[in-house]
């Protein structure tokens, strides 16, 4: 339970969303619930600092309550969204607790969370991009940019190194972000911390050289506002006038940009003018009272009023020349404008007034919150509008990386032969399939945002007729028709349908997938040249047919080792007294050498679903019929017997010297290349005293999938055997196969 220290913390929470939440604090007990939970799943946890993990969360959620005010769901789920990254809870267990909505955010919050680690910074504009396509809910990067806030604020007790990684991701990626959202406070302090860990010399400089004039420079603005004051007062305005120095990243900047020195910089602060008012023309009338009092420079008057910026920022803008020459930037803008340059985005929780953006993306996602906020009836809570508002700009991209963390972008619906496209057109003509995060997948497979492929190519490869049914992109498209020019592809297509004629006609049913199998098995090179030469000798069809309806050749191994379930015996009397004999004669003793024999009298054998060889872990099932079964432990089989017939298992062991002439299989994923297989049962007959039973071959998409059965003397030989497959050039992966 939470101590004194930390019951104060969480009064501290509350009374800050009370104060803030737009719509106030409507749901107390979900962020107390919140609390607790982050503070039992980090508990044991401490960050770099010393503190303890929970202080990280919680500041987090204070940041979002004072600075970016949303709503309970969101500071609810700011106290979670490191829970699922670094504690043993899981999202299920969010979701459990918390329900969808913030298991959602957590998620999100978490897959951002480290997706940039692996990869090298190059296009900025793309990682920008691709953080807002992974995100369905706004609140996602909300919490992220509370999140960054934070760990820049704590980032003095991290290595050098990730101080200057994290800083630079900062100022690249999520401070322009900050920006775009209108976020403008939690966009200076990102900029303010990030540059002074990327420019120490510069940052301690500039801050020194402010401090020193701070006094000079309050009492210039004080003799300078005063005049205005009184105009304003006397003209019955309701406003607040401040002074404020710009942000240091912003002055080092101008000192950069403009190739000045600190000193020669006039702009380095502004007077702001905030009115207590609705309507917008009293800005300028304001503006009109100022120049009357000082001079103002014409061609710095901005008018972002009738003109806002992009992330509907309004102000007006102007310089004005005081008595002793000296140039002042001032503001005059109303309270909401003002509101809306702070908080951006999420003021617009609190004001339903319109704003003018031009981005069209931008400005489309505005009118959603808009539309969102408009229909929403006045007791609907805030919460409600920002569940029907989702983030969709760029959902119609994709970001991938290349293994070496190149980015490419494609277009939503890519598959892995558009990306072997993108990196090259003769990558994309020679790929026989990819591996998608380290998994081997076919060509076909749909792309997601952060996806890292690798594309496997082969020399022997050319492309394939129905590429061109899952390519997306114009580029893939276009490359894969060029290859097979008009004229060959009509041909294909004409022997494709001479071929589903005559099979109609003699009623034979293939799968596309069965075709292509028996097709590899009469060499052809694949269905496509099947029908390409169909198209030029009719006969051809024949070798499939006579195939077909020659039965024998179609007992595949799959059928062999399709067993049917066990069978279990019915004869209840006569049935115990064997259990018993089973069990007084097999407890103990082990198993020997062969298959089907007896121990001591009752008869066993090994199980054909899950084909047990000497090292595996084994378990015995008694049946009446068959006496002994011996099942790997492993097995689904097993597993079912058990849970309905536990009384018929019986424990039992191999003998330590076992071995002898037992089944197993190995699945094989490779190259669909001439000789393959020949090379692979040449290298086991060559290093291995075995006999290869048989041999079953699948064709997919220029890879093969493959089982082959062996004769196998135990569990170490088998290995061995797939260790050596596995390392053969062309094969992907070999593991034991399993029915
Ligand atoms: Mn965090």
């Amino acid at each position: 339970m939470l101590n004194n220290l930390y019951k104060k913390k969480l009064d501290d929470l509350l009374y800050h969303c009370r104060k803030n939440l737009p719509g106030g604090l409507t749901d107390e007990k979900l962020i107390t619930k919140a609390f607790k939970f982050s503070y039992e799943a980090h508990k044991n946890v401490r960050r770099a600092s010393g503190e303890p993990f929970i202080s990280h969360p919680y500041e987090v959620a204070i940041i979002l309550a004072q600075e970016i005010p949303l709503d309970a769901v969101s500071i609810a789920a700011a106290l979670l969204h490191d829970v699922v990254e670094d504690t043993p809870f899981t999202l299920p267990d969010i979701r459990a607790e918390f329900g969808d909505e913030i298991a959602e955010i957590v998620d999100g919050v978490t897959k951002i969370e480290g997706m940039f680690e692996n990869y090298e910074m190059k296009q900025v504009e793309s990682y920008k991009k691709m953080l807002l396509s992974m995100t369905s809910d706004i609140r996602v990067i909300l919490i992220k940019f509370a999140d960054r806030l934070h760990n820049l604020r704590t980032l003095e007790f991290l290595s050098s190194e990730k101080q200057i990684r994290l800083a630079q991701e900062t100022l690249e990626i999520y401070a322009p972000l900050a920006h775009r959202f209108g976020l403008s406070s939690v966009k200076t302090e990102l900029e303010d911390m990030s540059f002074k860990y990327l420019n120490r010399t510069a940052y301690d400089d500039i801050a020194k050289k402010l401090q020193s004039k701070k006094r000079e420079r309050e009492k210039f603005i004080k003799k300078f506002i005063e005049p205005i004051k009184e105009r304003l007062k006397d003209s019955g305005f309701k406003f607040e006038i401040y002074g404020r120095a710009k942000h240091l990243y912003s002055i080092y900047k101008k000192i950069v940009s403009r190739n000045k020195t600190f000193e020669e910089l006039f702009d380095l602060f502004a007077i702001r003018i905030i009115l207590d008012t609705q309507n917008k023309n009293d800005c300028f009338s304001v503006y009109g009272i100022c120049s009357e009092i000082y001079i103002p420079v014409p061609e710095r008057f901005k008018d972002y009023i009738s003109l806002p910026k992009q992330n509907g920022y309004q102000s007006i803008h102007t310089t004005l020349i005081s008595k002793e020459g000296k140039m002042f930037e001032v503001q005059i803008r109303t309270q909401e404008m003002n509101e809306i340059a702070e908080k951006g985005i999420a003021a617009h929780w609190k004001y339903k007034e319109n704003n003018i953006v031009h981005d069209k993306k931008l400005e489309d996602w505005m009118k959603s919150i808009r539309e969102s906020i408009e229909n929403s009836s006045n007791d609907e809570s805030s919460s409600q509008i920002m569940a029907n508002f989702k983030l969709n700009l760029y959902q119609d991209e994709i970001y991938c990386f290349t293994p070496k963390g190149d980015l490419k972008i494609l277009p939503s619906g890519a598959t892995a032969i558009d990306f072997a496209f993108d990196i090259h057109t003769e990558i994309g003509m020679k790929c026989i399939g990819a591996k998608v995060n380290g998994k081997i997948v076919s060509l076909d497979t749909h792309l997601k945002s952060g996806d890292q492929i690798e594309i496997l190519t082969s020399k022997n490869q050319t492309p394939k007729i129905d590429w061109e049914k899952f390519a997306v992109t114009h580029k893939a498209k276009s490359d894969i028709r060029k290859y097979f020019n008009t004229e060959k592809r009509n041909l294909i297509q004409k022997g494709k349908e001479i071929w589903e004629r005559k099979a109609k006609k003699l009623k034979v049913k293939l799968s596309d997938e069965y075709l292509s199998k028996v097709v590899h098995k009469l060499k052809f090179k694949d269905t496509g040249n099947f029908f390409y030469l169909i198209s030029q000798d009719e006969s051809k069809v024949n070798a499939v047919i006579d195939f077909i309806n020659d039965k024998s050749k179609l007992t595949t191994l799959d059928q062999k080792l399709n067993v049917p379930e066990e069978t279990t015996g019915s004869d209840a009397d006569n049935f115990d007294k064997f259990v018993d004999e089973a069990r007084t004669s097999a407890n103990g003793i082990f198993i020997g050498n062969g298959n089907a024999q007896n121990i001591k009298g009752i008869k066993y054998e090994y199980a054909k679903c899950c084909n047990p060889i000497p090292g595996d872990e084994v378990i015995g099932f008694i049946s009446r019929e068959k006496g002994i079964r011996i099942h790997r432990k492993t097995c689904k089989n097993i597993l079912n017997l058990f849970m309905k017939e536990p009384e018929k298992i019986i424990q039992i062991n191999w003998n330590e010297a076992d071995s002898g002439e037992f089944t197993g299989g190995v699945k094989i994923i490779g190259e669909d290349r001439p000789g393959i297989l020949n090379e692979i049962t040449k290298t086991i007959s060559k290093n291995f005293k075995t006999n290869i039973k048989s041999v079953d071959i699948k064709t997919k998409s220029s890879m093969f999938e493959g089982t082959l059965i062996l004769s196998i003397q135990n569990l170490k030989q088998l290995n061995q055997i797939i260790d050596k497959i596995t390392h053969q050039e062309g094969v992907f992966s070999a593991t034991r196969f399993e029915v």
